[in-house]
This record gives C-alpha cells, structure tokens and sequence, in this order.
C-alpha cells in the first residue's frame, strides 16, 4: 500500500457550481480506483478560477450594497476551500457509497505557514480581484498602506499579491489524526491559506496567495507520502510543448527535469510550478515519486501507463 497526495487543478474544475460538481463526478472514480488499487489517497485542489469568481463577487456586491462587506483574500480563500471541499466531499462519498467502501471523507481547512522573510515579499507577482482607475487605486493604496496595485496588462489597477514557499501547514496534526482513521483527507485548497507566527506565537493571516503544486508538494513531504500526483489537463509533460517536434517525456530523474527546466520547455505558471513541485518532493527522498498526469488516466498513470514519473535516480 502507498500513501498518495493528489493535487487537482483548478482549471479542471470549470466554471461554475455546476460544472465543478459535474467534473468531481467524473473524476471521483479515477480517485477511487486508487482506493480499490489498495492505495491511500490525500486530496489538494488548485482554487485560481474559483477565489477569482468569489473576491469578484463581493467586490462587486460591496460598490454598491453597503450591506455586503469587502473581504479579504485569506477568508475568500477559505470560503473556495470550503466550497470545492463540500464538492470533493460529495462526489467521493456518492462513488464510495455505490462502491461500498466504509471509508469516510472531510475536508481540513488548511493554513499554510510562510517565512515573513521570503524574499517573494519584496515583489508581490500574482494579479488579483478586480480591476481599478489609477484614481481608485491611488485612494485605496493610501487607505491602506499595505495594498500593492499595479497596472496589469493595459487593463486597469489590481491588487498584486506575493507567492511565498509553503514552509510548514499549521493543521499537519489533525491531517495525520485523520489519516489514522481512514478518512480520506481533502486539505491545502488553492495552496492553503498563507499565515506567518507573530510575536505571541499565534498565527496571523497574510494577503498571499501560495502556489498549490508547492503547498501539495510540501503535504506529500509532511505526511511522508511514497507519491505525488500532480493531475492536470494534459496526459503527460512534454519537451518542445505545442512545437512540430514535441515529445511526451514517460520518465524523467530530478537532475534532467533540472536541465530541462533551465533550457526553458515549461511555461512559468502552469507547468514550470508543476516540474519544480516534483522535483522537490522527488529530491527529498530515494523512493519518493511525482508523476504529472491527467486526472482521467489517474489509474493508468499509478502503473506506468499513463503520465510523466520523476524520481531522484
Ligand atoms: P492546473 O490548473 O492543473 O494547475 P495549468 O493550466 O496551471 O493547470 O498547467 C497545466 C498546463 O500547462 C497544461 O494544460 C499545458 O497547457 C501547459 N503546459 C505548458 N508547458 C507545458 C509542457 N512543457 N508540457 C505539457 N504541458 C505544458
Ligand atoms: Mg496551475
């Protein structure tokens, strides 16, 4: 038996409510076929499509119902862990039910602990809500002095946010607890919710977002997990992407993904965070695999079929 993180896009979940529970439904019996394969499995989700659609809608809803309040990314965030858990939580139960398989489901909403001195901090990257006038966004930078915005592509203000590494997960316990009794654990949504200790020791919420192949990356190290499966929307990595002479890469050591990462074959922001990711958890340990695949050929790809595996040699 082997113990399995699996780390499912965010672009794989559609569009809407509907379309999520849909998918997950599909996908549910590729999750469990690895149950049945006698594996156990721990589920992180990607939430960028998702957090985007629910800050958007507070915002819009704040700007002209003084009802609504504007909320923060760290709780928008929590409200997509909670949402697309409730799905997983679901569409798992409904396969396992029809399977008749006694295992139990529930969804850790998960904090993420980051180093206040990640240099990430110094450069806030990542785009987020909606888009503002240089007027509104000048106002709102000296109503609060720790919001970045910056002009994003020609199209107006956003809010920038930094992408800080993933260092520890502040409810790493009650994963563990949970995976002692059978749960199927679904934890690190969209990367976590980022956190730094203060001086009490307590942990204090930061406007960042983490990158979720790291977060799942640094879960399969936690809970010491033999695989990560990263499931996107392609079957395999490929060399020379989208190019006449392309090629689907069946297995690769951490070294040549390092090689290959440098001569530039994985694009920054969908596949390069994905490469990266396996490397480092492939690289922590002899024995730790990450293979990158799709979500349907999930079961193909845990015997060699299907996906792209990374090992340390
Ligand atoms: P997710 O929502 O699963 O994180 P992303 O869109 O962020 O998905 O990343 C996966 C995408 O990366 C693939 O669907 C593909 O379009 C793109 N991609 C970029 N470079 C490569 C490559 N070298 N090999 C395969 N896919 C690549
Ligand atoms: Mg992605």
């Amino acid at each position: 038996m082997s113990r399995i993180v699996i780390a499912l896009g965010g672009n794989a979940l559609g569009n809407s409510p509907k379309e999520q529970q849909e998918r997950i439904e599909n996908a549910a019996p590729a999750l469990i076929g690895l149950i049945k394969q006698g594996h156990e499995i721990i589920i992180s989700h990607g939430n960028g499509p998702q957090v985007g659609m629910i800050r958007q809608a507070f915002d819009t809803a704040s700007a002209v119902n003084d009802k609504v309040p504007a909320f923060d990314l760290p709780e928008c965030t929590a409200m997509s862990q909670g949402y697309i858990g409730f799905h997983l939580q679901k569409g798992i139960k409904k396969e396992l039910r029809r399977e008749g398989m006694p295992w139990h489901v529930a969804t850790v909403v998960t904090q993420i602990v980051v180093d206040q001195n990640d240099p990430a901090f110094l450069n806030p990257t990542k785009p987020i809500g909606s888009f503002y006038s240089e007027e509104e966004a000048k106002k709102m930078m000296e109503e609060n002095p720790m919001l970045h915005m910056k002009e994003d592509a020609g199209r107006g203000y956003r809010q920038m946010v930094a992408s800080p590494k993933p260092v520890d997960i502040a409810e790493r316990d009650s994963i563990l607890n949970l995976l002692d009794h059978e749960f199927i654990v679904i934890a690190c949504g969209g990367g976590g919710i980022p956190v730094v200790l203060d001086e009490n020791g307590d942990y204090a919420s930061v406007p960042a977002v983490i990158d979720k192949d790291f977060a799942s990356a640094k879960l399969a190290e936690l809970v010491n997990a033999d695989y990560l499966f990263i499931l996107t929307a392609v079957d395999r990595v490929a060399v020379n992407y989208g190019k006449p002479d392309q090629k689907e890469l069946v297995h690769i050591t951490v070294d040549e993904a390092k090689r290959l990462c440098e001569e530039g074959h994985f694009a920054p922001g969908s596949m390069l965070p994905k490469v990266e990711a396996a490397m480092e958890f492939a690289g922590s340990k002899e024995g730790r695999n990450a293979v990158i695949a799709s979500l349907e050929k999930a079961p193909l790809a845990m015997i060699g079929e299907s996906g792209t595996r990374i090992t340390l040699s």
